[in-house]
């Protein structure tokens, strides 16, 4: 008998309609794992968490056995920013959304670095490991880990190196709580060649070095509009864009990263059949059933 392995694949989900929609809509495209925002991801303010939707959302998560649901923090908040009442408001962002992923029972909540809009990536590191090291005092005892997402490099942003990352890393002080999120459009676009077997090896190589692959808690899996080393960060559908099918394959079938959740973040209408094609790939070269 041939025994498929729990395979930890998922897309970010939409919450329109209440949070607990967002796992319908993975239960609906056989997701193991999804991605979500915890409140609208344009604006600083979310509505109140209602317990009635905290429950119904904890409940049908356990009946679905998606798992882990992992969130990621709104486009607004910006840890790095030299404006201090920019970075006060960020740093009131990101604890409220920790308190919702509290509330539901979240574990891991993925955030952007930061841009630092021109003081330089010196003091954006810094403000960034200052206002961590106060939001993890503050959620101390919540049992929330912060997980940095690797980035493009747009405009302004931080992250797009990976040592970037490992000097976050390093300022923390409860480094436990720190988590690391690779996106392999954003990868690419940092200049990362992962399109061919050796430079997907030698990336992660590199990466094992300078952060540590046992940080690795989620890898999003989106293809590139844009070219190598382009620093846009523009999400096409698997195998479709600048880096094509090799790094998905490889990827896919990585045994270091079976356990680690992988989820697209691919551009989709409200019907989702998009995610549902990409997903359907996405199997097929884990060498499982497509649906
Ligand atoms: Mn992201
Ligand atoms: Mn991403
Ligand atoms: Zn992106």
């Amino acid at each position: 008998m041939t025994r498929i392995n729990h395979m930890l694949l998922g897309a970010h989900m939409s919450i329109a309609g209440g949070i607990d929609k967002a796992i319908e809509r993975g239960i609906s495209l056989s997701c193991t794992t999804i991605q979500l925002f915890t409140k609208n991801s344009n604006q600083w303010k979310g509505k109140t968490l209602k317990a009635d939707e905290v429950d119904r959302f904890i409940a049908l998560r356990k009946k679905s056995g998606i798992s882990p649901i992992i969130a990621h923090d709104s486009y607004l908040i910006n840890l790095a920013s030299g404006n201090h009442e920019l970075r006060e408001s960020s740093i009131k962002a990101l604890t409220g959304e920790m308190e919702r992923c509290r509330k539901l029972e979240i574990q891991y909540i993925v955030m952007h670095p930061g841009a630092h809009l021109g003081t330089g990536e010196d003091i954006g590191i810094n403000n960034i490991v200052s206002s961590l090291n106060f939001i993890l005092k503050e959620t101390d005892g919540w049992g929330i880990d912060i997980v940095l997402e690797s980035t493009a490099g747009q405009g302004t942003s931080i992250g797009y190196r990976l040592e970037h990352l490992g000097r976050i890393i390093a300022g923390v002080e409860e480094k436990e709580r720190i988590k690391v999120c690779l996106d392999t459009c954003h990868l690419f676009a940092a200049g990362y060649d992962i399109s061919t077997p050796e430079g997907y090896e030698k990336v992660l190589k590199e990466f094992d070095r300078i952060v540590g692959i046992d940080r690795l808690v989620c890898i999003h899996l989106n293809d590139s509009k844009k070219g190598l080393g382009s620093h846009v960060d523009r999400h096409e559908h698997i195998g479709k864009g600048c880096i094509g099918k090799g790094v998905f394959k490889l990827l896919m079938k990585d045994k270091r990263f079976d356990a680690i959740p992988k989820i697209i973040e691919t551009p989709k209408g409200e019907d989702m059949k998009e995610d549902r094609i990409n997903l359907a790939l996405l199997r097929k070269m884990a060498g499982q059933p497509s649906s």
